[in-house]
């Protein structure tokens, strides 16, 4: 008999955990600004190099980190945000599993600087695929600034096969939106090979949709609000006449967190029944607020599906929702036989 089970080494962990978290630089800019909005920053400022392949950067001005933090951030299930399972269904932050640092550092070459309120000089750690280079003291601004360098320098095959710039550009301003839509009230910047991108001022949620889709998006907003027991409502449909072909802007935010979930996006294709020509898909920006007890956000690492405890009475309050403020607005229906 002979034993041939061994642990592995932490390195090749986090570099199987990076194949589910990072999958694109689009990845790390989404973990890299959840991080820095739960660091309560006001102010995030994103920039990147060749659609994020050489340069992937995220600048706040969060509660940074201290000296001994700064260095275990970087360690696999290593979180602040979380001490048990039970805060699991608590929860108010973005991160919770303690592994985004801990993967991307395991295949790029990562160079993060931070510093908190009432220290005098901040931290700066460099690390290339999971190995520390440095550790050193440094001058910087309070919070944290975090480089993401050579993405996937280590793994060849992944390389490869990222997809031209355009469509990883494509990508990472999909995740800058929604982050951007999920917290209008946080200034984001954001540069591609030194020209300015987006520059969103700190507004509301209205606003916010307009200043990211431009100024023709405002009129084409019917709004919608609900408040039960089980959720409260909020944010916009697109009225009828100006659905699209392509599903381009749907969009759904629940807690502050965007979600994909094409149950819920039917029960908004079955408001509008009736309303929109064959093939059209409408626009919305659904911001649902619920119980954090009454949601799993575990079931996926990248956090974009999550479980609803009642999700049939959630189904139907939205759709009578939106089909309450369509109606309200006085949206005749295309075709009268298919009321
Ligand atoms: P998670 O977000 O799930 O906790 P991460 O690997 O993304 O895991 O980050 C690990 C920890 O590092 C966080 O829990 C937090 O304490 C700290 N951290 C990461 N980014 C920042 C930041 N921008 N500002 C302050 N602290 C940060
Ligand atoms: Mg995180």
């Amino acid at each position: 008999m002979s034993d041939i089970i061994q642990l592995l080494p932490d390195h090749v962990a986090n570099q199987i955990a990076a194949g589910e978290v990072v999958q694109r630089p689009a990845s790390v800019v989404k973990e890299l600004l959840e991080n820095a909005i739960d660091a309560q920053a006001t102010v995030i400022k994103l920039i990147i190099k060749e659609a994020g392949k050489t340069l992937i950067q995220v600048i706040d001005d969060g509660v940074g980190m201290s000296v001994t933090d700064a260095r275990l951030s970087f360690e696999r299930h290593a979180t602040s945000k979380i001490k048990n399972a039970e805060d699991l269904f608590e929860l108010n932050t973005k991160g919770f599993r303690g592994e985004a640092l801990a993967s991307i550092a395991a295949i790029a070459h990562v160079e993060l600087k931070t510093k908190q309120d009432n220290d005098e000089v901040g931290t700066e750690i460099k690390i290339e695929g999971s190995q520390v280079i440095s550790q050193e003291v440094c001058v910087t601004s309070k919070g944290t600034s975090i480089c993401v360098k050579n993405l996937f320098y280590n793994i060849p095959a992944r390389r490869n096969f990222l997809k031209s710039n355009t469509v990883e550009l494509r990508h990472i301003i999909d995740e800058f939106h929604r982050v951007a839509m999920a917290h209008p009230n946080i200034k984001f910047d954001m540069y591609h090979n030194g020209s300015e991108v987006f520059n969103l001022p700190v507004s509301n949620d209205r606003q916010r949709i307009v200043n990211i889709f431009g100024g023709k998006t405002n009129e084409k907003l019917v709004p919608v609000t609900e408040e039960t027991d089980l959720v409260a409502i909020s944010g916009f449909v697109g009225k009828p006449e100006y659905a699209k072909r392509s599903r381009g802007e749907q969009f759904f935010f629940v807690n502050n967190r965007f979600i994909k979930s094409p149950y819920l996006n039917h029960a908004v294709n079955a408001a509008f029944e009736g309303l929109l020509k064959d093939k059209a898909h409408p626009s919305y920006f659904i911001y649902l607020r619920v119980d954090p007890k009454s949601i799993d956000i575990n079931i996926h690492p990248t956090k974009t599906e999550i479980k609803f405890e009642d999700e049939h009475a959630l189904y139907a309050i939205l759709r009578s929702t939106i089909k309450h403020s369509l109606g309200q607005f006085n949206v005749a229906p295309i075709l009268d036989f298919d009321r």
